[in-house]
């Protein structure tokens, strides 16, 4: 039976999934690990027919004592019920793009799927959520969209005012039923913190409050799939996974895949500007050695202090880490550049997460002989960044029907400071 622990507790008080993903963050400030890791034959994945049925068999897996089969099914193929293709760029080098959801980013897999596992838990406990969302840009819109609508949730977003491009806003405030947005005048770190202290807050401590980021468990789980379906899509076999990242939530859902039993030799972490985590693998760094965050063109990956890095080194450890995950940092102007060169050369138009990763790519296979195919996580669809595609490539973002159509949509945004105080009088 798999039971999760709060990686700051020294006792590992076993919890439940359902009281782990209901918690979000545990009550002394650590995030949650499972105790320990299903390990499943590779034919789970790769004799699977879809995403969908991936997930069917591997969330099975995980949550068998705690939901009938009968109940997950329907909730995996309403959640994951869209593409995931993997898209051959060059000689071992592919892309798969993981924004063909609701909201064109990596973010509605982890979020559509936890929105209908916490529906499922509260409805059969008759209890109800206030879901507390700091986020740079799609995590917001993800869980907005996933989330909207059901009764026993009401969700909270916060973001920081004018670090999100025109579009990301746009789908952070329209108005969604059982959902409020706060623009914070400061950065995401602010967010972040004022979610962290209304957690602790005696003041608040009578409300039901849950996150819903990727510190929470119940996103973790749906990003080990695509991990896997990629490798369904390449026949089985070894596979590099190059990840754009943040606040690190992407990457540990691959490290949970190739914990599972997947077969990956080596993880790239491509950050932006914000080069805590690389430079902790190349041992510039200590662990916990984080910086404030700077503002990039990959905003979504704009996170100074990442919070699954706790998870990650909880898990494995620093040698561990080192030894299997190779990490690089691509500032602006290295993103601008590759992705010209990608649309130049393949034709590819990359939104500047990808490119991160695209670059992160060239610049292992440069520096290393390792002939392993490479899968690079797309993470957003380019439609979401027409600046950034404008800059770098001259020409305008393929056009996307699910953006177009929020621009006639009502919405409804209020400007708060970025102190808990400011977010409790709108609470309280
Ligand atoms: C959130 C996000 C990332 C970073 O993912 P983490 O899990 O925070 O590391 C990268 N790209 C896009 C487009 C994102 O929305």
């Amino acid at each position: 039976m798999v039971r999760y622990f709060s990686t700051r507790d020294s006792h590992k008080t076993p919890l439940s999934f359902a009281e782990a993903l209901l918690k979000g963050l545990a009550p002394d400030g650590g995030l949650y690990l499972p105790d320990r890791i299903p390990t499943l034959s590779p034919s789970a994945w790769l004799e699977a027919s879809s995403l969908a049925e991936v997930g069917v068999k591997v969330l099975g897996e995980w949550l068998k004592e705690e939901i009938p089969a009968a109940d997950l099914e329907p909730i995996v193929r309403d959640a994951l019920n869209f593409p995931c293709p993997l898209i051959p760029l060059s000689d071992g080098v592919y892309v798969l793009e993981l924004f063909h959801g609701p909201t064109l980013s990596f973010k509605d897999f982890g979020a559509r799927t936890m929105a209908r596992l916490m529906q499922y838990f509260l409805a059969r406990r008759g209890e109800r959520r206030i879901i507390l969302v700091a986020t740079s840009g799609d995590t917001g819109s993800a869980v907005a969209d996933g989330f909207a609508g059901q009764d026993n949730i009401e969700v909270v977003l916060l973001y920081p005012k004018g670090k999100v491009s025109d579009v990301q806003e746009r789908q952070l405030i329209v108005r969604r039923k059982g959902v409020r947005s706060f623009a914070v005048e400061g950065s995401f770190d602010d967010c972040q913190r004022m979610v962290k202290e209304a957690f602790v807050d005696p003041q608040l401590s009578h409300l039901p409050l849950s996150s819903a980021n990727s510190i929470n468990i119940g996103r973790l789980l749906p990003q080990t799939l695509y991990y896997l379906w990629a490798a369904r899509q390449l026949g089985g076999g070894a596979v590099n996974f190059c990840v754009p990242s943040g606040n690190l939530g992407n990457l540990t859902g691959g490290i949970l895949a190739a914990l599972m039993g997947q077969d990956v030799p080596r993880f790239l972490a491509a950050h932006n500007a914000n080069h805590f985590f690389p430079n902790f693998l190349a041992g510039r760094a200590e662990a916990y050695q984080f910086h404030p965050t700077l503002a990039t063109l990959s905003n979504a990956m704009d996170v100074g202090a990442p919070s699954n890095f706790e998870r990650l080194y909880t898990l494995l450890g620093a040698n561990k880490l080192r030894a299997w995950v190779w990490g690089t940092v691509v500032l602006d102007d290295a993103t601008l550049e590759r992705m010209r060169q990608t649309y130049a050369r393949y034709g590819y138009i990359a939104c500047p997460h990808t490119a991160v990763g695209l670059e992160a790519v060239a610049r292992y296979r440069a520096a290393t002989a390792d002939p392993t195919p490479i899968v690079t996580l797309s993470t957003a669809h380019p439609a979401k960044f027409p600046e950034a595609v404008a800059g770098a490539l001259g020409i305008q973002a393929p056009k996307e029907a699910a953006l177009e159509e929020l621009w006639g949509r009502e919405v409804a945004v209020e400007t708060i400071p970025p102190t808990v105080e400011a977010l409790k009088q709108h609470l309280l």
